[in-house]
């Protein structure tokens, strides 16, 4: 029973057919290589709107999740798996008048890809109970990624991970994230590069001796992985403003653009947005390309102390330029400019260095005694940068988001906010040698770190990941 409108989704390449959320959800990636995108963005009401600042975490992601839902799942299945996804705090910190920090590190993996990874698992477990069917999900990381993935399938009936991760590249706190799991989550050291990892995952998907064996990717395109982050910017507008129509800044340190992209979605369905920075560091080819309007991946990408957006090509910008009217293929090759007025007016995006990420922690513990990790540095450096350096020329330019025509803005009103997107006590390194202070871990990542691991070593070889993965027991 269709009791909601129907959306169907695209890709961006425009050479897949159109298909509903649910078969987005389980397959990912398009069959033509682009990204899937909804062909309308549902709105909110202002009575909804107004409603959501009572709701609690979970009741917003309800409200928000079901707009694209409701037609595949029922609004009693739906609460129990926002309830479940979403059962740890979300702070926002007042740091000075009108300005705040939201901090998305309360998760089970101190990182706020479970806000999206968490809900992604309920949900794909739950469309693959219906169906009575089994996938195993494949994934290469780099660090923290493979641990968020995998905590969040954890213990779910229907799907198992294999997880592969550089060997001697990683951290043991990020290793162990991965390894001390057990049950339906297999996490294997390669013995090789990251490059090798995903190499290795690649040439598994494209195998037809394995197909029996539904493979599925949980990467950062699955659109279930950009959908729950548009929830906490609802959740964020509402416990700070002081109205429904009043317009915030939201600054957002940004790798592959999926955090980004949950915000701009926020905005499509009606969240008054006055501005969104795209705060990055040295990997500067988003900052470039909005100045320039040329396009120009980095390669190999730049290594910075906010490692996890140490990224020369974001994925999900094939999914903003196709969202103002532009065509960024699955290489990189921009075969049509976006609306760059448009862009430019919802969008101001800065660079920053590894040096000002240092210093921006170092100040805020300074001033505040709050400590900031190097990603939620970025987004901090980068408000701090458009509040001093840009917003009195957008004023005058009247270059921001939505009409400013008849509208006096006072600097000193305007509600800003910056996302921190990780605990600090994931960086103790180089927390410690900014501001010689042990960040406090959370009981979570400290227990992982005494608990036993299941360690599988490889090396870097396709036979040899195929004979295991043909011969594969759960732990
Ligand atoms: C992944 C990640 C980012 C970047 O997010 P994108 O959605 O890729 O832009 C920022 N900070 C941390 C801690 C991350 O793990």
């Amino acid at each position: 029973m269709k009791i909601q409108q129907e959306i169907l989704f695209y890709s961006t390449n425009k050479k897949a057919p159109e298909t509903n959320i649910r078969e987005v959800i389980l397959k990912g990636q398009a069959p033509d290589k682009g990204l899937y995108m909804p062909k309308i963005i549902p709105t909110l009401s202002n009575e909804e709107l107004e409603s959501i600042r009572k709701m609690n975490y979970s009741e917003i992601a309800q409200l928000i999740l079901g707009k694209f839902l409701l037609n595949y799942v029922s609004k009693d299945v739906l609460k129990r798996l926002c309830d479940d996804a979403y059962n740890y705090e979300v702070p926002i910190e007042n740091i000075e008048k009108n300005k705040f920090i939201m901090r998305l590190d309360r998760g089970p993996t101190a990182s706020f890809k479970d806000f999206a990874a968490r809900f992604m698992a309920r949900l794909m477990n739950y469309f693959l109970e219906e169906e009575d069917r089994n996938l195993l999900i494949l994934t290469a990381t780099s660090g923290d990624t493979g641990g968020a993935v995998a905590d969040a399938f954890y213990n779910q009936k229907h799907v198992d991970v294999v997880v592969l991760y550089p060997k001697n590249e990683i951290s043991d706190r990020q290793r162990k994230q991965m390894t001390t799991l057990g049950n339906n989550v297999t996490a294997i050291g390669i013995n090789g590069k990251f490059d090798d990892c995903q190499r290795l995952v690649k040439q598994a998907f494209a195998d037809r001796d394995l197909s029996h064996l539904n493979l599925s990717s949980a990467n950062s395109i699955n659109f279930a992985r950009l959908l729950p982050q548009s929830v906490y910017y609802f959740y964020l507008h509402s416990r700070i403003t002081r109205n429904i129509d009043e317009r915030i800044i939201i600054s957002v340190p940004s790798g592959n653009f999926g955090n980004l992209m949950g915000g701009i979605f926020a905005y499509k369905m009606g969240l008054p947005v006055l501005k969104f920075i795209a705060a990055v560091n040295e990997n500067d080819e988003f900052p470039k390309f909005l100045k320039t309007a040329v396009y120009q991946k980095i390669e190999p990408s730049r290594n910075c102390l906010s490692n996890a957006m140490n990224v020369g090509h974001p994925s999900n910008l094939a999914r903003l330029i196709d969202l103002y009217g532009g065509h960024l293929d699955e290489n990189g090759n921009l075969l049509k400019k976006p609306n760059m007025d448009l862009l430019k007016k919802d969008i101001f995006s800065v660079s920053i260095t590894d040096e000002k990420t240092k210093q921006s922690i170092k100040e805020v513990y300074d001033k505040y005694r709050i400590i900031l990790e190097p990603h939620g540095a970025v987004g901090w450096a980068g408000l701090n940068w458009y509040l001093n350096d840009q917003f009195d020329l957008d004023i005058k330019n009247r270059t921001l988001s939505a009409s400013t025509s008849n509208f006096s803005f006072n600097k000193e009103d305007i509600i800003s906010a910056s996302l921190e997107t990780a605990d600090p006590a994931k960086f103790p390194e180089v927390i410690r040698e900014i501001i010689k202070v042990e960040p406090v871990m959370s009981k979570r990542l400290n227990e992982i770190l005494k608990k036993e691991e299941y360690i599988i070593n490889l090396n870097a070889s396709y036979k040899e990941f195929k004979i295991f993965l043909l011969n594969r027991k759960k732990i």
